[in-house]
């Protein structure tokens, strides 16, 4: 497994260094079957991010791409080889570069996202594909391809035969998630924000609590997460619970160290396994996380949020209306 700096955190637009890159090529793509007809596909190249396959009667879903070309070619191969004639669905749980950039390879897929996604996607996309080109030669034949179907209120139900696929705003990574759960197998992907430690920097702590806590009322098998090893079924409550009080460490560690007038600097006190997450979790990306994380909050909770956060309405889709239009 190759382990990235920083800078290749699942940050929107922000690919590894070339060298780690060439250093991984020809690693095997991991490839997990969770059930008979979902598979779970892992990247080897960048901080274990997941895509998902699942195969019902009427239809094929794709849920994200994963980073570079070659590893969303396997899902691709895998896809031809059993779609037989189905149509082929590509779910984007949000719009950052580690799960977006392979959407072109599926030129007959139907790609459904978020209304908030595809809005990035437009104003963000063609920038990041830029920057990726110019890292790495693999991406030079990607092209931008916006969602066709955008969910922007309340939920959507994809009916693929003999499986129901329930797509719910699950905001708090970024202001865009959207999480699927495949209801016949209590199989659910959330994207971001579930991975193996939070990370809030482009998204909201008060939102990820509320998905997280959506989350730990649906009855789950599986759960499959942005990034990291999948969790089951009696590990879930343990984990969320986790997170949440990750989350709630961090906002009141952060809040007394602005009440005592440290210098942001001194965030670097605060540990990442004093608020419960591991440091070796992520490949032991978790403590660069964290630190961000920090940084984020004492930016926000000191008042130095960025005009464009300060407009943002904090709201959490509860509701099961269904919504969706063409775009
Ligand atoms: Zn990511």
């Amino acid at each position: 497994m190759v382990r990235t700096g920083l800078t290749a955190s699942c940050l929107p637009f922000k690919m590894p260094p070339v060298g780690i890159l060439r250093w991984g090529r020809g690693f095997a793509m991991q490839r997990d079957r969770i059930t008979d007809d979902i598979y779970v596909f892992t990247s080897d190249f960048y901080a274990q991010v997941n895509a998902g396959v699942v195969l019902a009667s009427e239809g094929v879903a794709v849920i994200d791409t994963l980073p570079f070309p070659e590893e969303t070619q396997e899902i691709v191969r895998l896809v031809k080889a059993l779609a037989e004639g189905r149509p082929v669905y590509l779910i984007l749980t949000h719009y950052h570069t580690d799960h977006t950039l392979g959407a072109c390879l599926f030129p007959q897929a139907v790609v459904i996202a978020h209304a908030l996604c595809r809005q990035r996607l437009e104003t963000h996309g063609e920038q990041a594909l830029q920057q990726a080109r110019a890292q790495d030669p693999s991406f030079a034949a990607l092209t931008l391809r916006l969602p066709d179907v955008v969910v922007e209120e309340g939920d959507l139900l994809l009916r693929l035969g003999n499986k129901t696929l329930h797509l719910f705003h699950a905001p708090g990574h970024s202001p865009d998630g959207l999480a699927v759960y495949v209801r016949e197998d209590r199989i659910l992907f959330t994207g971001d924000v579930m991975m193996p430690i939070p990370y809030i920097v482009d998204g909201d702590v008060d939102q990820t609590i509320a998905t997280l806590q959506r989350i730990r009322d649906l009855p789950v098998e599986t759960i499959v997460p942005g990034h990291g090893d999948p969790i089951l079924r009696g590990e879930a409550p343990d984990v969320i619970q986790g997170h949440i009080n990750y989350l709630t460490a961090i906002v009141r560690e952060v809040r007394r160290h602005i009440q005592q007038k440290k210098p942001r600097e001194a965030l670097r006190e605060i540990d990442v396994e004093s608020c419960g997450i591991p440091r070796i979790a992520l490949n032991g990306l978790a403590p660069q996380l964290h630190q961000r994380n920090l940084l984020a909050l004492y930016q926000r909770l000191s008042g130095e949020t960025s005009p464009s956060r300060k407009g943002r309405v904090a709201k959490t889709t509860t509701t099961a209306r269904s919504s969706s239009k063409s775009a």
